[in-house]
């Protein structure tokens, strides 16, 4: 057996797997190597194992379609170990002193931030977002939930109304996507974690490896065993979980399709629920809005992560007479923006997570072309010849009737359209069948109250755009899904009523 591995940070990991064989990678001289793993294990009860079935899949780092990683492949027998362990850890954890409770989530957030560079390159690799983004957003925030709720811990009483002695919902499977992959994994685990839950946690198949590396962190913190489980696998792991007679409660986040099976399959079984599903948010610009800074937010709104973000503004609505002034100033920003490699710290835009969704994507470009739409790329650059990529688009000359006016698209793809009264421009905001997230730009102030008040969002955004923060409540509306996270709102979900 090789001995352990030493990080790049020069802390040994007594809870890594030891026998994979390892390399370096030194992607780019200003970014630190990483080490990953050839294979990666399911963490369950406390330890690195291999899946029963021994299967794994590969996954590819976006920009050059090298694999990084055989992920291991969890089945339906490595689900109930991973419950049955949550569930003897239970009890435990649950009757811990809050105060005890909390040290673990400071311990876990301070780790993260002493990993975050490393954490950052990973994320970058195994997802394609540019590293400006997995360092200065997904890692900070990821460490920011964990500190918030670690706060939390021993303050549970005031999170709900009529206080009490407030007990958690007890074993907790959590489901997340591959836009946000740590920062989801964070959001979910930590306010869970504070309320003396436990979970089994499933990553999405094409972005496994920082979650593998939180739980080498988790481990670090001598986390209790049991207490998170990571089990890594495609739909059919994710299928198990939310089959599992022993999960007391689901938190969701990915499409809506499979979070409509979900809530189907938790409503036969009354296990608690909360989905953060899709959406096609509104991003609104009044004439009289400061037009440069309304430039950045769209840029922000739907650029941000390649537009992988539930909450993008993908719908942009410009009063009628600003809108030629808007459209002339976007193309030359756009002529400015940087698509390439993910790793370069001057990248704006990175890789399209995977050749599927790349698929998909271009399929809604071609489909608003047949619908009469105007198909614009200002600033074509040329991009990498291998790898995923897709160059920041809009459309004009978009009707709300067109399918990319309704469908989410989770791409860099933006559907410009106009409005005239701001009447008009709420009509057509809520004319979605999501709910999620929107964005206003004007510099009056009453102006702004109104119209948030009346658009159906969960978030309302106004003079910016895709600002997330651990203290602010986050969910949706209608088909955008149901439950909040983050803030105390957050709390209530992973507390028993
Ligand atoms: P998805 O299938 O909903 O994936 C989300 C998570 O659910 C992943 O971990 C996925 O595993 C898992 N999963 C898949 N099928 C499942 C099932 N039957 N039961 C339980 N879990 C299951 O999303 P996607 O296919 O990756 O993306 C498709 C579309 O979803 C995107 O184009 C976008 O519109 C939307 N989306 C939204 C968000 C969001 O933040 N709201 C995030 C991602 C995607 P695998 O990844 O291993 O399949
Ligand atoms: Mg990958």
């Amino acid at each position: 057996m090789a001995s352990t591995p030493a990080h790049p940070d020069g802390a040994v990991h007594p809870g890594a797997p030891t026998d994979a064989p390892r390399w370096d990678y030194s992607p780019a001289p200003e970014t630190v190597p990483v080490t990953i793993p050839e294979r990666t294990q399911l963490l369950i009860g406390g330890k690195f194992v291999d899946p029963a079935s021994r299967k794994r899949f590969a996954t590819v780092n976006p920009a050059t379609e090298a694999v990084l990683s055989q992920v291991a492949e969890a089945g339906e027998a490595d689900v109930a170990a991973a419950v049955a362990a949550a569930r003897k850890a239970l009890k435990p954890w649950s009757k811990l002193r809050a105060g005890e409770r909390a040290k673990y989530l400071y311990r876990i957030a301070r780790r993260i931030q002493e990993r975050a560079r490393e954490l950052a390159v990973l994320e970058t690799m195994d997802g394609g977002k540019p590293i400006k983004e997995s360092r200065d957003v997904d890692v900070p925030l990821a460490a920011q939930h964990f500190f918030y709720h670690a706060g939390w811990c021993d303050k549970l009483r005031y999170a709900v109304p009529g206080g009490g002695d407030p007990q958690p919902v007890g074993v907790c499977g959590q489901i997340i996507p591959w836009n946000f992959p740590l920062l989801m994994a964070a959001w979910k685990l930590a306010p869970a974690l504070a309320c003396g839950n436990t979970v089994v946690l499933k990553p999405a198949e094409t972005t496994s490896l920082t979650a593998m590396r939180l739980a080498e962190i988790l481990q670090e913190c001598d986390l209790p065993p049991g207490v998170v489980n990571v089990v890594t696998g495609a739909g059919a792991t994710g299928r198990a979980i939310v089959e599992h007679k022993g999960i007391d409660k689901l938190a969701f986040t990915g499409s809506t399709e499979v979070g409509k099976l979900i809530a189907r399959a938790c409503a036969a079984r009354g296990t608690r629920l909360t989905l953060e599903l899709g959406g096609k948010s509104p991003n609104i610009i009044f004439a009289d809005a400061a037009i440069d800074q309304a430039i950045e937010g769209i840029v922000q709104s739907i650029w941000f992560n390649q537009g992988h973000v539930c909450c993008a503004g993908s719908r942009l609505f410009v009063e009628e007479s600003v809108l030629p002034e808007v459209l002339a100033k976007l193309d030359i920003r756009m002529r400015s923006l940087r698509v390439g490699d993910p790793l370069d710290k001057n990248t704006d835009v990175g890789a399209i997570n995977s050749r599927q969704q790349l698929a998909t994507i271009a399929k809604y470009i071609e489909e608003g072309g047949r619908e009469g739409c105007t198909v614009c790329q200002p600033g074509a650059q040329a991009l990498p010849t291998k790898g995923f990529w897709c160059r920041p688009t809009y459309m004009t000359g978009v009707q709300p009737s067109h399918v990319v006016a309704r469908e989410e698209i989770f791409g860099p793809v933006l559907a410009v359209m106009s409005f005239r009264t701001p009447e008009e421009a709420i009509q057509r905001a809520n004319n979605t069948p999501y709910g999620l997230a929107a964005g206003i730009w004007t510099e009056k102030g009453s102006k702004v109250f109104d119209v948030a008040r009346r658009l159906q969002a969960g978030v309302v955004w106004c003079n910016t755009y895709n600002q997330f923060d651990a203290t602010s409540p986050f969910g949706g509306f209608k088909e955008s899904g149901f439950g909040r996270e983050g803030g105390r709102h957050g709390l209530a979900a992973y507390l028993a009523d």
